[in-house]
């Protein structure tokens, strides 16, 4: 079967995995800062913040910008539910902003007109969160300058988008974000197995996301109230969890680094091939705006048959999927008022979607496999 997407472990990612095996540390050791260095300069931020999922480093990013009971947090129906559930993590309330037809991004101007309602109201959002679906950047320049006229503070899920650029600048370099935060799962574009990383250029935030990975414990003295009894002291400062990543994982992260920029080219050659075979097909390519260099998570294509396609294609031994069902529609959100009907534009999407298979490893001749998949299943319509 050709995966819709997969890992790509080279010997030196196992050596590197190994060294840690035999060595003092499995975890609290020095290469998870290694690795932390590594993207932080990478994307040209001051703090990165490994944690063991993207969801914990949206949940510790969430919990430093202050997300309590009362406040609302914004993303988009067209993600994985980890960008809306750790609204609820945090007690807030949970809403939504559709997305735009052509690139299945977060829809500025949708944003820009459902915060004018909810400024009217007093029910504005303290924490927006949109997603660099597929490996695009959003249009950050407009949603971070529409946010700093509402004050409200943004987090960039860029799960999709290590290696991406937005306006010739590294997506994660928070230019137009409080924090950006990335998916090192195996379908992702670089691997920890499980695992995540949260950066920022503030000082404060990435002390409090630190302060959260780790039970919200600290040994810093000028975190502590009162004096240290010692050098064994340590003190619990707010409620924290154990969100931290191992040696292992940062190890396997920090080898992976030294090929992304290779894995990007690859997905974005695979991408630009899939635009020219596809071009004749009744298929929708995903829009990319002329301000991004994207990561290529995913190639979504649109068909009419969607049900069918998707059969035919999985018949045909493809691992196709489809990303994302819209998580207003998902039944603990229908639960909370939510229904079909509320964000047109991200249903409509979901209706015809499916994610055919690109990773760095997929091979032209696999990729020829899988178009003419995709021509034999149209033309059985
Ligand atoms: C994969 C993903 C997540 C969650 O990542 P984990 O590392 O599996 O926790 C969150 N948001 C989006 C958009 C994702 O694709």
């Amino acid at each position: 079967m050709i995966p819709y997407g997969r890992q790509d472990i080279s010997d030196d990612d196992i050596a590197a995995v190994v060294d840690v095996l035999r060595s003092d540390f499995l975890t609290q050791g020095p290469v998870v800062p290694q690795f932390e260095a590594a993207v932080a300069t990478y994307v040209g931020a001051a703090h990165a913040c490994a944690v063991n999922s993207a969801t914990s480093a949206l949940h510790v990013a969430c919990m430093a910008l202050d997300l309590g009971p009362g406040d609302r947090l914004w993303t988009v129906p067209n993600t994985f539910v980890a960008s809306a559930n750790v609204g609820i993590y945090c007690g807030a309330e949970v809403d939504f902003v559709d997305i735009t037809a052509d690139t299945y991004l977060m829809c500025p101007d949708a944003l820009e007109a459902k915060l004018r309602a909810a400024k009217a109201t007093g029910t504005l959002p303290k924490v927006l969160i949109p997603v660099h679906f597929a490996g695009q950047s959003c249009d950050m320049a407009r949603i971070g300058a529409l946010a700093k006229d509402y004050g409200i503070r943004v987090i960039e899920d860029a799960s999709h988008a290590i290696g991406a650029r937005y306006r010739d600048a590294p997506v994660g370099n928070c230019a137009h974000s409080d924090i950006a935060v990335f998916s090192f799962h195996p379908v992702k574009i670089i691997t920890t197995a499980e695992g995540g990383l949260a950066t920022t250029q503030d000082d404060h935030l990435a002390q409090r996301m630190r302060l959260h990975l780790s039970h919200g414990v600290t040994r810093e003295t000028d975190l502590m109230q009162g004096p240290s009894d010692g050098p064994w002291y340590y003190q619990q400062v707010t409620l924290g969890y154990n969100y931290r990543m191992t040696e292992m994982q940062a190890a396997l992260g920090l080898s992976q680094m030294s090929r992304l920029d290779d894995f990007v080219a690859r997905r974005n050659q695979l991408a630009a091939q899939y635009d020219a075979l596809l071009t004749d097909l009744e298929v929708g390519c995903p829009a990319q705006s002329a301000d991004s260099y994207s990561a290529y998570h995913l190639y979504p294509i649109q068909v009419a048959d969607r049900a069918r396609v998707f059969s035919d294609l999985r018949d045909s031994g493809l691992g196709v999927n489809v990303h994302y069902i819209p998580v207003h529609l998902q039944p603990f959100y229908a639960a909370r008022g939510f229904a079909r009907g509320d964000f047109p534009k991200a249903e409509a999407y979901y209706d015809h979607a499916i994610s055919i298979p690109l990773y760095a490893g997929l091979s032209d001749a696999d990729q020829l496999t899988v178009v003419n998949a995709i021509k034999d299943a149209l033309a059985k319509g």
